[in-house]
């Protein structure tokens, strides 16, 4: 077991392995300061909450104390590593300021209460809303951080009991584009690929995917390959000079970066060089995809000299990494938000799907690609229907799949809302801010901060008219403009589970008792449940679950037969299993599937399919008369896109093109990172990252306070020069108020949030907001404190 300085030492030190061997072990351990492992009375399993990579770890406890983690050596996903948030993030669950108690709203201030109260005011509001106004007046904003039975919970009550149509998740903000490429190319979400795909790899492409500071685990793993004998070559695309750049050029591989809000631009040169130099594989798109003849007449005049104008990349650049990728032998390609959070989002994630398609590297070890997620059970939330996706990967658009999902709710199926797919979370905003909604309940997410265009979100939020309703651990910006307040228990305080990236579920035990009078969040969702008296068929309460074992039989018995197939799992199989299991897990896979696809049949059919697909421009659904036109059965769909150039350029006011993301330390509002004193110190505060030639040209030195400006809104921030290419801002997104003297807004000067400067915009297929292409200037702040 090693414990290591992972603020230094983010990926530890190299265990190098050759392809096609296994990946050797290293257990990641940290304890607090002066706890041996000796004195540790009992580890509880689980696995990481503060990223999407699925580590398995065991919490260690003491006296009824969390005290520390350590890697689980038997899983399959980490063979024992943790990263920095994993070996820190615990020491959130024991911090002070934890919510204990429910608080509701008086006399504009909020004050504790007992959960009767509390309760009473959200049922008597929504049966005041549902009686004068209906279902469409309550709407529901979750997150990619509760477990599974919560979230099918959640889907069963907004969906099934109440009849809303709006319902999302923060997952819109960070994988919506994942499961839009893969509905749009596969007809169902899933990834087709398995994290052991980096033990056979010969390519790896991580398009706008840093993964060395987003899943630093998986890094690791490829970390320890490019150690080895016979490495990977990596490319990487992406504006800035990122580790995975790094580790693009020392392995002979390519990094580019080209301007945001270009991707498909690149994508569709890459493809043409791929198609111009028959690096196709014609028998694997005859036998198994749809569409090469229009793939082909889209990219034909795409040439690197025409995607080099618009990207601003060298021509010969994209010629070097088409090669790289068209040469390949087992190609793994990866895509995450420099890809997702961008206009032409899921037209661009798509093409990468086309890429490995059109090169047949699919289904065999080496060969997958990897539509990443950022939270750690944000899979669990598309899956289990608490956001725009019906529950079991179900088709909003057929009747026989409603119908399905109602018999197994015991409901009629025409109580689920199905007129149209549900609300996307920018749109339910809107309603918010129109009035139409009267009552939003936001659990575990932090929208005040993580939204973009904050000024308005806050004045939304503000509303007297707006009933919000806010579920957290912490009194969060977005819970200080709260109606209620419902303290929530959290990860090692509650037994559920949750699913990774490539499919592998984890069951997470409890390990303590929550603080106070917090509660799981499905006893929250169940007590509402019962409060409010919904009903099944029968009469009989619904949903018809108590607890989160109950609620996982209902909701594995509820994917039988559909792509996500949870049927041969259950608390104790996964409990007495050593790892992680990945579905589809049933009958005919006890074990679970490590590879989707691996027949090229894909859930295409018109039958079975999650979704038929959008237009790639307008986002427009396609008819499932369209649908079928496609002639899609069991095959894959190669989706052509046509480059658009983003909504807002640079101009002469703004001449910058603004990105927003991630640093290693921190997750999302740094709600529980900011309380892990190792996370907090190794990043206290934000920052503008520009080039050197443009830092030259306007006066700036590293740490200078720099003022950034678009048309929303400002901020100030401290300047760090870095490789970041020319033209481009990069400003982390991790920093609100509640440790300022603001507490839910900017204390009357200059504010700190990146979102104060994001544009109302989204995808038009995914509805993922723009979070990368703002139009954006920097200037120094006169006699700022370095
Ligand atoms: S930090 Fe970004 S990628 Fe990660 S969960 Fe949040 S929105 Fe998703």
């Amino acid at each position: 077991m090693t414990e290591r300085d992972a603020i230094a030492k983010p990926w530890g030190a190299r265990t190098p392995f050759r392809p096609g061997e296994p990946w050797p072990d290293r257990v990641d351990i940290h304890l607090a300061g002066g706890v041996d492992p000796d004195d540790v009375q009992r580890w509880v399993r689980t696995a990481s909450m503060l990223h999407s990579n699925g580590d398995a770890m065991d919490i260690a406890v003491v006296d009824g104390r969390i005290v520390g983690v350590r890697g689980r050596v038997e899983d399959r996903v980490n063979h024992g590593r943790l990263g920095p948030k994993d070996l820190y993030g615990w020491q959130a669950n024991g911090s002070q300021d934890r919510l204990t108690r429910p608080l509701v709203r008086v006399d504009g201030g909020l004050v504790e209460t007992d959960w009767d109260t509390a309760m009473d005011r959200v049922v008597t509001r929504s049966t005041q809303l549902l009686d004068e106004r209906g279902p469409s007046s309550i709407g529901f904003y979750t997150t990619g951080q509760l477990m599974a039975e919560e979230y099918y919970t959640l889907a069963a009550i907004g969906h099934g009991a109440i009849g809303t149509n709006h319902m999302d998740g923060n997952t819109r903000l960070c994988t919506a584009t994942a499961a839009a490429a893969l509905k749009e190319t596969f007809a169902c979400d899933g990834q087709p690929g398995s994290y052991t795909d980096v033990d056979h790899a010969d390519v790896i492409a991580l398009f706008g995917h840093n993964m060395a500071e987003t899943q630093t685990v998986l890094w690791m793993r490829i970390l320890d390959r490019l150690a080895g004998p016979q490495p990977p070559r990596i490319v990487c695309v992406d504006p800035r000079d990122t580790p995975v750049a790094k580790a693009a050029r020392d392995s002979g591989g390519v990094h580019l970066a080209p301007l945001p809000g270009t991707n498909v631009a690149l994508m569709n040169a890459l493809l043409h060089e791929i198609i111009a130099n028959e690096w196709v594989d014609p028998d694997y798109l005859d036998a198994h995809t749809v569409g090469y003849a229009e793939l082909r007449a889209q990219v034909e005049g795409c040439t690197p000299e025409w995607a080099g104008g618009i990207c601003r990349l060298d021509p010969a650049e994209i010629r070097a990494a088409a090669r790289v990728l068209g040469e390949a032998e087992r190609l793994l390609s990866t895509v995450l938000q420099g890809f997702y959070q961008s206009h032409q989002a899921s037209a661009a994630a798509v093409q990468v799907n086309n890429l490995n398609l059109v090169r047949g590297m699919l289904g065999r070890p080496g060969c997958g690609i990897l539509q990443m997620n950022g939270q750690p059970t944000a899979q669990n939330t598309r899956e289990c229907g608490a956001d725009g996706d019906m529950s079991g990967f179900r088709n909003w658009a057929n009747d026989a799949h409603v119908a399905d999902l109602a018999r197994h709710w015991n409901i009629d199926p025409m109580q689920i809302p199905h007129m149209a797919p549900p609300t996307h979370a920018m749109q339910m905003i809107r309603y918010c801010e129109e009035g139409s909604i009267g009552m939003l309940w936001v659990s575990g997410t932090n929208p005040a901060v993580s939204l973009p265009d904050l000024s308005r979100i806050r004045s939304i939020f503000s509303q007297d008219r707006l009933f919000l309703v806010v579920q957290d651990i912490f009194l969060s910006e977005t819970a200080q403009l709260a109606d209620v307040v419902l303290p929530a228990a959290t990860w090692g305080e509650k037994t559920g589970c949750f699913t990774n990236v490539d499919r592998t579920v984890h069951l997470s035990d409890k390990a303590v008792e929550p603080p106070g009078q917090a509660r799981p969040d499905l006893d929250i969702f169940l007590d509402y449940a019962r409060r409010m008296d919904f009903r099944d068929r029968d009469g009989q309460p619904f949903p018809a679950w108590h607890d989160a074992e109950s609620a996982f039989a209902a909701w594995a018995a509820s994917t039988e037969g559909r792509p996500c197939d949870y049927t041969g799992l259950s608390h104790e199989r996964l409990r007495a299993a050593p790892s992680g299991i990945q579905w589809p897990c049933n009958a005919e896979h006890p074990d679970g599937t490590e590879r989707l696809y691996v027949d090229g049949r894909f859930w295409s059919a018109p039958d079975h399919c999650e979704s038929y697909g959008r237009d790639m421009v307008t986002g427009a659904p396609l008819s499932p008369t369209e649908y079928r036109a496609l002639n899609p059965d069991a095959k894959a769909v190669l989706k052509a896109a046509e480059y658009l150039p983003p909504h807002e350029p640079p101009g002469p006011e703004h001449p910058f093109v603004l990105i927003t993301g991630r640093t290693i330390y921190h997750f999302h509002t740094r709600t529980k990172t900011g309380r892990a004193p190792e996370l907090q110190a190794a990043a206290p505060r934000v920052w503008v990252e520009c080039s050197p030639a443009d830092a030259g040209r306007l006066g700036l030195t590293d740490g200078d306070l720099a003022e950034v400006a678009t048309p929303r809104g400002t901020l100030h921030a401290h300047v760090r020069i870095t490789g970041i290419r020319d033209g481009v801002l990069f400003v982390p997104f991790h920093y609100g108020y509640w440790d300022t003297p603001g507490g839910s807004a900017p204390d009357g000067g200059p504010g700190r949030a990146a979102n104060e400067l994001t544009a109302t915009d989204w995808d038009p297929v995914s509805k993922q907001p723009l979070f990368k292409t703002a139009a954006a200037s920097i200037t120094p702040v006169e006699g700022g404190q370095r």
